[in-house]
């Protein structure tokens, strides 16, 4: 009885991994279960308080959303975490800039 040692027969069908960040977000979107999935924040988001671009997305019990920009977002962090059942929180982009990822 060593049948546990026989190694899966290699199949002609070869997924190549090309589109990882398709994959990424397919895995993240089963994580996260029930919640509706979480896309990038865009130039079409605006800061519910000031209408600047937003950089975080507060998903509320229920489905309620808030959009907030990184001053709104500091400002009400406290009470947002009481809350929030998930942050999206993209305010790293601001700081980085492209091609500065070493630092
Ligand atoms: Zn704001």
């Amino acid at each position: 009885m060593d049948g546990l040692s026989a190694p899966p027969p290699p199949g002609p069908e070869d997924p190549a991994p090309e589109e990882t960040g398709t994959v990424h977000e397919a895995r993240r979107r089963l994580m996260t279960g029930a919640i509706a999935p979480t896309r990038p924040l865009t130039a079409l988001d605006l800061c519910d308080r000031c209408g600047a671009p937003a950089y975080v997305r507060v998903l509320l019990p229920g489905s309620g959303e808030l959009l907030f920009c990184a001053h709104h977002n500091r400002k009400h962090a406290d009470a947002l975490a009481k809350i929030a059942v998930e942050i999206q929180d993209e305010t790293g982009r601001l700081a980085s800039k492209p091609g500065d990822a070493a630092s």
